[in-house]
C-alpha cells in the first residue's frame, strides 16, 4: 500500500493548488467561490488525466504479447504494472520448466521400443511416438486430432477399441512392415486411452519355428517307431523262419540306426547353439579335415564314385576341429549319397581373391532346382524326401553345416543346377586361415577339380 499515501497526497496537492489558483482568479472576477471550485475540479481532472494516460500505457502492454517490461510509472499504475510483470515472469518460468519436463518425458517415450499412442475421450489422436507412427502408418503431425479408427482400420483393432474390454491384448497385422503387432489399450484419466503396440513378428516367427521343429522331430521319430513296433508285433505273433527272423532284425536295426542318427544330429545342433564361439587360436590342418572326409566318403561310396581331394597343402584353419570335420564330412557324404553310381566328386581347397579360405565339394549328381536353394539349410528341408531317407538322411545335415560356418564367421555358398551337379562352398574369413609355408598365390591355386568335373558334364 506504499502507493496509496503519495497518490492521496498528489491528489490533495493538485486540488489545493488548483483551488488556490482558481480562488485568486475568481477574486479578480468577483466570484472567488466559483473560482475555488473550478480550480479544484481542474486539479482533480489533471490527476485523473495522468492516471488515464498511465492506465492506457499499462493496458497497451497487457493487451500485447507481454514482451519486455511493464511501463515504469510511479504510483498506483507503476505498482500494478510491476506486480503484473512479476506474475507474468513467474508464469513464464513455470511454463518453460513444465514444457522442459514434458519434452523430457516425451523424448523418453519416444525412445521406447514400443509404440505409444494417446487418444482423447473421442478416440482422436492426441500424440504418438515415431514407433507407433510406423506401426500404424500414421503421420504424428498431420494425423493429430483425427479419429484413430479412420486411420487404423484393422477390424480386430476397431472391434477391440469399441468393445472396451481391455484386459487382453489384441493381435493385428502390421501391414506396412508385413509383420504382426500386439496392441494393448490402457484407459486412464477421464475417458482417455493409452495405446501400446509391440512388434511381435520375430516372436511369432520363432514360436512358429519351434512348433514346426517339434512337429518335424515327432514325425521323424514316429515313423521308425511305428515300423519297429510293427516288427515287434510280427515277431511276437507269428512263427518266423530263421531267414525271416534275420531279415526282420536287419530292418529293425536300420530303423534304430535311423533314430540314432537323428538324435545325434539333433544333439549336434543343440550343442552348436549352446556353446561359445569356436576359438580363433586353435589351428586345424585342412589336410587332416580332407583325410577324415576322404575316409568317410570312400567307406560310403564303396567304389561307386570317382573321388578326388586336392589343394589342402600346408593350409590351416582356426576353429573347432570337431565342428569343421562335421561340416566338411556332411558336405562330402551328401555328395556321395546324392550322386548316382559312376559320378565324380571333387573336394578342393583354395584361397579366394579376398584372402578367405574355401573348401568346395562338387559333384556330378542330379543338381538342385533354383527354387529349393534358399531353403536347403532349413532344418528338415528336403528336396527329395524319400531319397534322403533311403540314404540315411535326417534333413539336418546342411543346417549343421550352415551353423558351423556361421559360428566361424564364414558362409556357405551353394551353386547347383538341375542336371549339372552341385557345388557347396564352405568359406572361412581370411583371419581364420594361415599357412605353415608361404601362402600360395591365389592366381596360381590348384585348379578347381569341381570346375573340371562340372565342365566334363
Ligand atoms: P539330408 O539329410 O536330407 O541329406 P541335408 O540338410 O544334408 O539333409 O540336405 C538337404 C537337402 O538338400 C537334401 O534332402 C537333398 O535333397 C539336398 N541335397 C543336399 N546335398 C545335395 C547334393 N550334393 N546333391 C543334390 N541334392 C543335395
Amino acid at each position: 500500500m506504499n502507493w496509496l499515501l503519495p497518490r492521496f497526497l498528489a491528489g490533495a496537492v493538485a486540488m489545493a493548488v488548483g483551488g488556490g489558483l482558481g480562488h485568486v482568479l475568481g477574486e479578480m472576477a468577483h466570484a472567488p467561490l466559483v473560482g475555488l471550485w473550478l480550480g479544484t475540479l481542474v486539479g482533480a481532472s489533471a490527476v485523473a488525466l495522468v492516471d488515464a494516460v498511465r492506465g492506457y500505457r499499462l493496458m497497451r502492454w497487457l493487451s500485447g504479447a507481454l514482451e519486455g517490461s511493464a511501463p515504469r510509472d510511479t504510483g498506483f499504475w507503476g505498482e500494478m504494472g510491476y506486480r503484473i510483470e512479476r506474475a507474468v515472469v513467474a508464469r513464464d518460468r513455470t511454463l518453460s520448466r513444465e514444457q522442459g519436463r514434458l519434452a523430457h518425458f516425451l523424448s523418453a517415450i519416444e525412445a521406447s521400443p514400443n509404440g505409444v499412442l494417446l487418444l482423447d475421450e473421442n478416440d482422436q489422436i492426441e500424440w504418438c511416438n515415431s514407433v507407433a507412427a510406423d506401426h500404424f502408418g500414421l503421420d504424428p503431425v498431420r494425423d493429430k486430432r483425427q479419429r484413430v479408427t479412420n486411420l487404423v482400420r484393422a477390424p480386430a483393432f476397431v472391434s477391440y477399441l469399441q468393445a472396451g474390454a481391455f484386459e487382453q491384448a489384441v493381435t493385428i497385422p502390421d501391414l506396412r512392415n508385413r509383420g504382426t503387432l500386439s496392441v494393448y489399450i490402457r484407459p486412464y484419466g477421464d475417458g482417455l486411452k493409452l495405446v501400446l503396440s509391440l512388434d511381435i513378428t520375430e516372436r511369432e516367427r520363432s514360436e512358429g519355428m519351434r512348433r514346426d521343429f517339434v512337429a518335424n522331430v515327432s514325425h521323424e521319430i514316429r515313423t521308425p517307431l511305428t515300423v519297429l513296433s510293427g516288427f515287434i508285433e510280427t515277431m511276437s505273433n507269428l512263427p518266423l523262419t530263421e531267414v525271416e527272423r534275420r531279415r526282420v532284425l536287419t530292418l529293425m536295426g536300420q530303423q534304430t540306426q535311423r533314430m540314432q542318427t537323428l538324435v545325434a544330429d539333433l544333439l549336434t545342433l543343440a550343442q552348436l547353439e549352446g556353446s561359445p564361439r569356436p576359438p580363433s587360436d586353435r589351428w586345424v590342418a585342412v589336410s587332416k579335415l580332407f583325410g577324415q572326409a576322404q575316409a568317410d566318403a570312400t567307406a560310403l561310396s564303396m567304389g561307386r564314385h570317382q573321388l578326388s581331394f586336392a589343394g589342402a597343402d600346408a593350409a590351416q584353419l582356426a576353429g573347432s576341429e570337431s565342428e569343421l570335420m562335421s561340416a566338411v564330412g556332411n558336405l562330402v557324404t551328401n555328395a556321395v549319397r546324392y550322386t548316382p553310381e559312376g559320378g565324380r566328386i571333387a573336394v578342393n581347397w583354395r584361397i579366394r581373391d579376398d584372402g578367405a579360405g574355401e573348401v568346395s565339394v562338387s559333384d556330378t549328381g542330379p543338381g538342385i532346382a533354383r527354387e529349393h536353394l534358399p531353403r536347403l539349410t532349413e532344418r528338415f528341408y528336403r528336396v527329395d524326401g524319400s531319397r534322403s531317407r533311403d540314404t540315411g538322411g535326417t534333413g539336418l545335415g546342411l543346417s549343421i553345416v550352415k551353423h558351423v560356418v556361421q559360428r566361424h564367421g564364414g558362409e556357405l555358398d551353394i551353386h547347383s543346377e538341375i542336371g549339372k551337379g552341385s557345388r557347396f562352398c564352405l568359406v572361412l574369413p581370411a583371419a581364420r586361415v594361415r599357412f605353415l609355408e608361404p601362402a600360395p598365390d591365389p592366381r596360381r591355386a590348384a585348379p578347381l577339380l569341381n570346375d573340371q568335373t562340372m565342365s566334363s558334364n
